[in-house]
This record gives structure tokens, sequence and C-alpha cells, in this order.
């Protein structure tokens, strides 16, 4: 007999990230040249100061059970990176370290959100915002931004998306996918809508934090009016190329840090030991140890702009921060190329999947099904070989 799954099971949606890396990736096993640009993973090692102190904390042998709110020295750590980068005061019961800051934000909307809340989503939003959303019974409302206003969100389009019901909106800066940055100003004038409205609370995804091309980066909670109902959300996954060792934290009001705690305390645990030993030496380090990798990611920046540039019905801007493009890809939709029609965002991505052997992330999946999207954490080799294929295969 079939087994039989829960509705909640039922109406979510599998990671398209993940599903169309994963695809690429069989696809390339099964001996295809597949080129991957579909997942936002940096290319790099993780340096070796930070492998180091994980190889120091095996040697101290970190083996056991880790506090569920993480260990406090990791904390102690979160808390000096906060203030130093940033200007925020936390304390360290604020501060709870996860596998990942995609656990992070998972526990604070499952604290927040009861049934049938609104949760505001800036589209494009990132994947898992909106399936999060619907796993914890919030209803999502997005909030539809366009690449002329650089796919950012205004005040104005703030107020009108909130009502009596709305919990929550997760919001992320530097942004996956359209790699826009908000700059202090803009966030104070959001700031300034929120503070009307104080049933409403802000997941502020800050993950992309260091992969910024602007030289500055305001964070929502420096916003003081607000601040005690700003969740701020980080980790090392993206910037220290530490997608693989499972580590994020939160930091926020003290009662919303402890309602975390339950939930990881229920089903997870603490995050791994010696990860969460590692990220000392990633946050003490700062930004100056990996600014080489930033380098890197703004070369190839530069260079997917003249490439895409170049490729006649894609409308680009350029992004300034994370490691992403979202152009509006509209221009081929009803156009016919070597026999298959684009009808959509998914076609053009599956087209470009089977005929150039490129893998892409549909704008569907963001909440911008006119946009697709290109990661560049990539060899600037394999960029140029991936747009060239793209141009070929799109000739009008
Ligand atoms: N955040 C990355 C991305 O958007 C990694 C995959 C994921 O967790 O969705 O590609």
């Amino acid at each position: 007999m079939e087994p039989q799954l829960s509705s909640r099971i039922k109406t979510l949606s599998t990671s398209q990230t993940i599903a169309m890396a994963e695809r690429a990736a069989e696809l390339k096993e099964s001996g295809l040249d597949v080129i991957s640009l579909s997942l936002g993973e940096p290319d790099f090692d993780t340096p070796t100061y930070i492998v180091d102190a994980a190889k120091k904390a095996m040697d101290q042998k970190f083996f056991k059970y880790p506090p569920v709110v993480g260990f406090k020295d990791t904390r102690e750590a979160i808390v000096r990176k906060l203030k130093r980068d940033n200007n925020l005061d936390y304390d360290v019961n604020q501060v709870v370290v996860s596998n990942g800051s995609k656990q992070s934000i998972f526990n604070a909307a499952m604290v927040l959100v009861s049934p049938g809340d609104e949760v505001l989503l800036p589209s494009p939003y990132w994947v898992s915002y909106y399936e999060i959303t619907k796993l914890v019974g919030g209803r999502p409302v997005t909030i539809k931004t366009t690449i002329e206003n650089d796919f950012k969100l205004t005040p104005d389009q703030l107020e009108a998306a909130i009502t009596p019901r709305t919990k929550l909106m997760i919001f992320n800066t530097p942004s996956n996918p359209s790699g826009s940055v908000y700059s202090k100003a803009e966030l104070a004038a959001l700031g300034k809508v929120l503070e009307k409205y104080p049933q409403v609370y802000i997941i502020s995804d800050e993950i992309y934090e260091y992969i910024n091309f602007s030289g500055k980066f305001a964070s929502f909670a420096e916003i003081s009016a607000i601040k005690d109902r700003v969740i701020t959300i980080n980790g090392v996954s993206k910037a220290f190329a530490m997608t693989g060792w499972r580590v994020g934290y939160m930091a926020a009001h003290p009662k919303i840090a402890k309602a975390c705690v339950k939930i990881q305390s229920q089903v997870t645990s603490g995050a791994n030991a010696i990860a969460q030993k590692a990220i000392i030496a990633a946050l003490d380090g700062g930004k100056d140890k990996i600014q080489y990798m930033i380098d890197a990611f703004d070369e190839r920046r530069q260079l997917v702009y003249k490439l895409l540039k170049d490729i006649p019905g894609f409308k680009v801007n350029m992004p300034t921060g994370a490691f992403y493009f979202f152009p509006d890809v509209s221009a081929f939709f009803g156009k016919t190329f070597n026999g298959t029609k684009i009808n959509n965002a998914t076609d053009l991505s599956l087209y470009l999947l089977e005929e150039a052997r490129v893998a892409t992330v549909t704008g569907e999946a963001f909440g911008n099904p006119e946009c697709l999207r290109f990661s560049y954490a990539t060899g600037k080799e394999e960029l140029t070989e991936a747009f060239k294929r793209v141009k070929n295969a799109l000739k009008f």
C-alpha cells in the first residue's frame, strides 16, 4: 500500500535551487558536459585558519552534545562580530547557533507565526521563505518588485501590504536572487512604516553581508525604533566558503531567542560541536581575511554583466551584492528556438539545460516568473563558456 503522507507535505515544494543543482550533478555524472550556474555555493575551499581551528577542536575532544543554544564562546564571538561590523549591541542570551541560517529562519518563523498569520515576502524572495511560511501555517503575501527599481521594496509598497493579520516580513539584504543591497536610508524609510505597526516582526536575512561590492552595509536592526522586532540572521556558509559545515546564527529579543532554543531542543539539539568551535576563528578573522574571495566574485560579476549584456533579449541590472544575476527574460517568451517553444522562465531554464547544458534556476521559484537566476560562484573560464553556449542557443 502507498504511504499516506500528511497534507503539509503534499503542498510543500522541493527547494528549486537544490533540485536544479542535483539535476545538473546527475547529468554531469552521466557524462554530459553540464555547467552549473544553479546553486549559490562558493567554489573556494574553506580557508586554512578555519580548518586549523576545527582540527584543534577535535584534538581538544569536543565530541559530546554541545549546548542547544550554542557554545558560550561561539556566541561571544557572534556578539563581538555584531558589535564590530554592525554596531549592534546584543547579549549572549540573545544569540542562538543553528545548523545553518536556514534553520535559524525556520525557527524564528515557527516561534512567531500562528496559523493564518500573514507573512510579507518582497519578491523576488529566496525560495525557502515561501515554503517555510507555508510549513509554519502562515499565509505568504508577496510584494512584487521589478528590475526597474533594482528589485527593491519601497515604503509605499510595504505600507499597502500590511493588514491587521500581518505578523512577519522576511527580508533579505544583500538579496538572493536579485543581488540588491539596501542602504541605511532605505532601511530607515522602511523602518518608519514598520514603526507604526508594532505587531509586525522582521526576519532580516543578512547571510550575504560580506559579499557586497558597494563598500557599505546596513543591518536592519540598526534602525533602533524597531530593533526589538528584528531577528538578525547570519552565518558563515557564503562568506567563508563553509556551506558543508552547517552553522548559522540568529540574534533577537531574548524571549524570541529562548523560544527558538526550545524548538531546537526538540528537533535537532545544538549545531555540530566542531563546526561551532571553528566559526570562532572565522568570525574573529572578519572580512579582511576573505577579501580575496570577494574580489574574485567582483571580477566575475563584471565579466558576467558584459557577457549577459551581449545577448539580445536579456534585460540586466548590475547587482551590488551576493553572487547572482537575475535578468528579465520575458523577451524570449512566445519565441521558438531549435524547435522548442519558450512560454515562460521555467521553459527557458529547461531549454538551456537541454540545449546549452547550462543549469540555471527559474524565476518562478523566487516569485518573479519573468526572470532567470544565474549564479556566478564559479570560475571565469566556465562562466565565459556557459554564456557562449547560452548565446548560441538563443539566436533570434
Ligand atoms: N542559498 C543557496 C541558493 O540559493 C543554496 C541552496 C539553498 O539552500 O537554497 O542557491
